[in-house]
């Protein structure tokens, strides 16, 4: 049976990426070994990590001035590596409380100085955007998490601020145009819309850099990783050729302009067939919906039993709802294809 997968990450990647990974683990490129075997340091390894870089920044429109590194520990280590650079003890940092994810981000930065939340949706379990704060001109940067994966909410507004802007941009990171120029520091995990686990890709202004408030451990430090473009140390080797490998797929595509057209198509035919089913309803506002992660609940318990097993029957696979907002969600990442959003909302029309 051919497997629709919503999952929310990892997650799916173009089958024939997966088929081109294979490939390079038996041999790459012809040449006798595998990507898992031959030095960071080599020539063929040195052509995959440039071209990696070079893609991101041709993809996203990356203007001169900022850094493109792969670098280890999650989006998770980001959390902590931000404050640790850049807010200096007695110094405040503001975020935005969209969700679990920027939650954890802020309880990082209290180790290192003085978070606090500009503006929250934790009133309503995190289901909508807040609008019409105030970002303080006093904070050392301001961290909002673009896309909030177990909510379902988006932010698609490259926001004008006075300090540093920062984004955790996992979930959402190459699936619509951005403003790179916004931006102080962009990260996000591989395993969503980049490539597998492994890297974490961050975009760091280079004039940024020169802000960072502390003596650093130098595996922490990004100015070591800037410095030494990424191979500092032994990178995360596998997760970078396969993330260039995802990003040559999507240039092929016709970039993230033409992907983002797919996303919104996607996107828009979930929303509708749920807005207009008795039985469902999504979870976020309407002027909030994310495009990547579609969040909704079922009315009663009956409707979401037969729906889940109506999934299996159809190959939907990993499309309950994370355990912090219940559910069901369906991940419409980059490579999951049109024709797979269209068997899920025949199997929600079939459920009366
Ligand atoms: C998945 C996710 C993370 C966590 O990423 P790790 O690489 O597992 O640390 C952080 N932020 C967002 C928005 C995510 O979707």
């Amino acid at each position: 049976m051919k497997i629709h997968n919503f999952g929310a990450g990892p997650c799916i990647l173009p089958q024939e990426v997966f088929k081109q990974a294979a490939d390079g683990v038996l041999d790459l490129n012809g040449i006798g070994m595998s990507i898992l075997e031959i030095s960071h340091r080599s020539q063929d390894f040195d052509i995959i990590i440039k071209r990696a870089q070079s893609l991101v920044k041709e993809l996203l429109g990356v203007p001169e001035g900022y850094s493109v590194l792969f670098l280890q520990g999650g989006a998770s280590l980001q959390f902590s590596m931000i404050p640790m650079n850049f807010l200096p003890e007695n110094g405040k940092a503001a975020y935005l409380d969209t969700g679990v994810w920027s939650y954890k981000a802020m309880k990082e930065a209290k180790l290192f100085g003085n978070p606090f939340a500009v503006a929250s949706s934790k009133d309503k379990n995190y289901n909508y955007i807040p609008q019409n704060f105030e970002v303080p001109e006093d904070v050392a940067y301001f961290h909002i998490t673009t896309n909030n994966t177990i909510y379902g909410t988006e932010i698609f507004e490259d926001y004008d601020v006075n300090v540093p802007l920062i984004a955790d941009m996992s979930s959402d990171i190459f699936s619509r145009k951005i403003d790179v120029s916004k931006y102080d520091l962009i990260f996000a995990g591989a395993q969503k819309n980049m490539g597998p686990a492994g890297a974490t890709l961050v975009i760091i202004k280079d004039e940024f850099l020169e802000k960072r408030a502390r003596v650093i451990p130098t595996m922490l430090d990004y100015k070591t990783h800037v410095d030494k473009d990424s191979l500092f140390n032994t990178p995360p080797v596998f997760s970078i050729y396969v993330s260039m490998l995802n990003l040559e797929w999507l240039k092929a595509q016709g970039g993230v302009e033409a992907i983002e057209k797919k996303n919104i198509e996607k996107a828009n035919l979930l929303y509708k067939t749920i807005e207009e089913h008795p039985l469902f309803t999504p979870n976020v506002a309407e002027d909030s919906h994310s495009r990547m992660n579609v969040t909704f609940t079922a009315i009663n318990e009956d409707v979401e039993q037969r729906f889940l097993k109506a999934c299996q029957e159809n190959g939907i696979v990993a499309i309950k709802g994370h355990r912090d907002a219940g559910g069901f969600r369906a991940s419409l990442y980059n490579a999951l294809p049109l024709s797979s959003v269209k068997v899920l909302v025949e199997v929600m029309k079939g459920i009366q």
